[in-house]
C-alpha cells in the first residue's frame, strides 16, 4: 500500500500491520537498556543536543510550524537545514510527515485522521504508526545510519546508545504524546469540534507543541503558547530567527481574532446552559403533571364513598 491512501481521504486500514516497524521500535527500546553500562556525561550532553536540533528544531519548528503550516518564511537554505535535521528524528521524510499531519488537521479525531484520538490513548499514541501505510524514507534512514557511525567514532558506544537509542525513543514518545495526551488531558482556551487540549507537561517536553488546543484553533500561527505562562520554546526560537533576519512574515493571530474565538466559546457555553435549563424545565413540567395525576388518583381513592340512596 502506498502513501496515496492517506491523501485520498480514506480511513486507516487495520490490515496494514507493519511487522518491520514493530521489530525496529522493539530494538530501539531494548537499546535504551544499554544505558546501564554505556553512560557518561558527554554522551548525555550529546543526546540532549541532538534532541534539541533534530526534535526541537527539525520536527517542531521545521516539519511542523514551517513546512506543514507555513507559519513563517525563511531562506530556502535554512528550510533545507530544518528538513535535514527533522529527517534525523526518523519520523519519515518531510513530504510524508507534512501530508500525514495535514490529514490530521483536516479530519481531527474523526474517520480519516491517521491518529484519531477518539479511538483511544494507545491508538493515537503509537499503534497508528504500526498500521500507517507509508513508504520508508531511505534517505532519512541512510542519514541516521551515517549519524550513528559518526557518533561511534566520536565517543564510542555510549554516544551511540544515548545519541541514537535514547534520543530517538524520547523524540518518538514526546511527538506521540502530542497526538495522544494533548488530545485527552488538559484544558481548552478555545472551543473546537475536536479533542485537542493544552497539556502543560507535553508542552514543556515538546518545545511548546503541547499547547495543542491553541494550535488546532489557529493552525497557521507560529505561536502556540498564547497565555503568558504557556511556555513555547519553538516560538521563542522563531522570534530569535526574526531578530537576526532569518525569519519573516510570522503569522500570529491578532487579539481581535482571539477574542472572536473566545466569544464563540462563550456562545457555546451559554447555548449549553440554556439547553440544560430547557431540559430541566421540561422535566419539571412532566413531574408536575405526574404529581397532579397521582394526587387526583389518590384523592379519588381516599374520598369517602357516597352514601347510598335509601331504597
Ligand atoms: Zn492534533
Ligand atoms: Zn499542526
Amino acid at each position: 500500500m502506498t502513501r496515496a491512501r492517506w491523501t485520498s481521504g480514506e480511513a486507516s486500514d487495520r490490515d496494514e500491520f507493519n511487522l518491520t516497524r514493530v521489530f525496529f521500535f522493539a530494538a530501539l527500546h531494548l537499546g535504551v537498556l544499554a544505558v546501564f553500562w554505556q553512560t557518561n556525561w558527554m554522551a548525555i550532553g550529546m543526546a540532549v543536543m541532538l534532541h534539541v536540533i533534530c526534535g526541537g528544531l527539525g520536527v517542531c519548528v521545521g516539519y511542523h510550524r514551517l513546512l506543514t503550516h507555513r507559519s513563517f518564511k525563511c531562506p530556502k537554505i535554512v528550510e533545507y537545514a530544518f528538513a535535514l535535521a527533522g529527517s534525523l528524528s526518523m519520523q519519515g521524510g518531510a513530504l510524508e510527515w507534512v501530508a500525514l499531519h495535514r490529514k490530521h488537521h483536516q479530519h481531527s479525531d474523526k474517520d480519516g485522521d491517521p491518529h484519531n484520538a477518539a479511538e483511544g490513548f494507545w491508538w493515537s499514541h503509537m499503534l497508528w504508526v504500526l498500521h500507517t501505510p507509508t513508504n520508508e524514507n531511505w534517505r532519512a534512514i541512510l542519514g541516521s545510519i551515517l549519524l550513528a557511525v559518526g557518533l561511534y567514532f566520536l565517543g564510542g558506544w555510549p554516544f551511540v546508545v544515548w545519541g541514537v537509542c535514547v534520543r530517538l525513543v524520547a523524540t518518538y514518545h514526546i511527538t506521540w504524546f502530542v497526538n495522544s495526551a494533548s488530545h485527552m488531558w488538559g484544558y481548552k482556551n478555545f472551543e473546537s469540534d475536536d479533542l485537542a487540549t493544552n497539556c502543560w507537561w507535553v508542552a514543556l517536553l515538546s518545545y511548546g507543541e503541547g499547547w495543542h488546543n491553541n494550535h488546532h484553533a489557529f493552525p497557521t500561527s507560529a505561536r502556540h503558547g498564547m497565555k503568558p505562562w504557556e511556555i513555547d520554546f519553538s516560538y521563542y526560537f522563531i522570534r530569535a530567527m526574526k531578530t537576526v533576519g532569518l525569519a519573516w512574515d510570522l503569522y500570529v493571530p491578532s487579539p481581535e481574532k482571539m477574542k472572536e474565538k473566545l466569544a464563540q466559546k462563550a456562545d457555546l457555553i451559554a447555548g449549553r446552559f440554556s439547553e440544560t435549563a430547557g431540559k430541566f424545565s421540561e422535566t419539571a413540567e412532566e413531574l408536575k403533571e405526574k404529581f397532579s395525576e397521582t394526587a387526583d388518583e389518590l384523592a379519588e381513592k381516599l374520598s369517602p364513598p357516597t352514601a347510598e340512596e335509601p331504597a
